[in-house]
């Protein structure tokens, strides 16, 4: 119920309806515009009136006591409550019904020229070791900003909106049809001034009276350190200015992580793959491998390459773990670990020489002769083998 109009009267709900009349005339005399000179006496003599219209009739005070306001155009319609027919159907307002129906129930009168604007999305593709890093990217954005020839007011030189002559400011339109069940009353937005209740005669040239432009604009955006594809970065009132140049709505830019063609990234973890020959994996060596760090110039060229102790006897397939040179964590200290695999390499143009000495090596392993161990099937040998070829 937006007004109590027993309380605008100074009654109790089980006035009289003489009561009623006489507590109206005292107080419409007492706040006429033509006698009172307080700055509310019209505002409050329209509301004596309201009330005094509700409740000196029967059928709109007996509907007024069930919970729903005759005189809110679409309003009043406070929840369930409102939804008793009455015992006559004529006069019945059936806005409410109607706007419960299409969900539009709520205040009406005119809505503001001013709003908040929308959401901005942008995509921002970035390389790994940008992701991993983090880096200031300047970003091109295109949005509504505020038109700067009105000032965002839509009217040309300085000129204030008019009251809309349509609906003379009401915002909407209500038209009321005859029907066996009573009146139907719908109400829409004015269509001269769109709900707004005024007119901007004299639109800016600029912005068409939308009090906001189009412009395109390049932002840097910082990005943190372990980003990853599908992060969203949000920069407050970066977005869309609303209409009427209303405040600005945010940006969000969505982040996309290009391949790289030697690390991939799982987690907190990056993983690399590389190449041994048979005879290093056998007997065991040291390697310096480039990480991805060698990528930046502004870090640290110490961090550009790492070494790998390669064990004497490392199978093929073998993933050694290099610790905190992964991502570094977005949330929380620490990166994680820099994921090496073993793909020992079996050689296969051999000369004279080199396949008499892996001869010599076979008979002196006693490996010389048919006999295979078929290995049971275990996770351990297929796990290696997928591990290593999807990378
Ligand atoms: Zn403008």
């Amino acid at each position: 119920m937006t007004k109590d109009y027993y309380d605008v009267l100074g009654v109790s709900r089980d006035a009289t309806s003489e009561q009623i009349k006489k507590a109206y005339r005292r107080l419409a005399m007492k706040y006429h515009p033509d006698v009172a000179d307080t700055p509310d006496a019209a505002e409050k003599f329209k509301e004596i009136g309201e009330a005094y219209e509700v409740l000196h009739d029967a059928n709109k005070r007996a509907m007024y006591d069930r919970g729903v306001d005759p005189m809110a155009p679409g309003g009043g319609f406070g929840g369930a409550q409102g939804f008793g027919f009455p015992g006559g159907a004529a006069g019945f307002d059936f806005t409410n019904l109607v706007d419960a129906m299409f969900g539009q129930a709520g205040s009406r009168g005119p809505r503001s020229r001013v709003r908040r604007g929308q959401d901005a999305l942008v995509r921002l593709s970035l390389t790994l070791a940008e992701a991993a890093f983090g880096i200031t990217k300047p970003v091109r954005v295109e949005t509504a900003v505020i038109c700067g020839t009105c000032n965002g007011s839509g009217a040309r030189d300085g000129a204030e909106p008019v009251t809309c002559s349509t609906c003379h400011g009401q915002g909407d339109i209500t038209q009321i049809q005859r029907s066996f069940l009573g009146d139907i009353r719908t109400t829409q937005p004015c269509p001269l001034c769109r709900g707004y209740g005024t007119t901007i005669p004299n639109p800016c040239g600029e912005c068409s009276g939308e009090g906001r432009v189009r412009s395109q604009r390049t932002i840097n955006v910082k990005i943190p350190a372990g980003v990853d594809a599908g992060n969203r970065i949000h920069l407050e009132h970066q977005g869309e200015v609303g209409p009427g140049g209303g405040p600005a709505g945010d940006l969000y830019v969505e982040l996309s992580v290009e391949p790289h063609e030697t690390f991939t990234r799982n987690g907190d973890d990056l993983e690399m793959v590389i190449k041994l020959p048979m005879t290093a994996a056998a007997l065991g060596t040291e390697v310096t491998l480039p990480t991805l760090e060698a990528e930046r110039d502004d870090l640290d060229p110490e961090l550009g390459a790492v070494r790998l102790t390669v064990p004497s006897g490392t199978q093929s397939g073998t993933r050694i773990p290099i610790a905190g040179r992964g991502v570094p964590r977005l949330r929380g200290a620490g990166r994680g670990d820099l994921g090496v695999t073993l793909l020992v390499q079996t050689p296969s143009r051999l000369d004279e020489h080199q396949r008499s000495l892996l001869r010599q090596l076979a008979d002196a392993r006693g490996e010389g002769g048919a006999e295979i161990a078929v290995e049971r099937q275990h996770k351990g040998v297929f796990g290696w083998l997928k591990d290593a070829f999807t990378q």
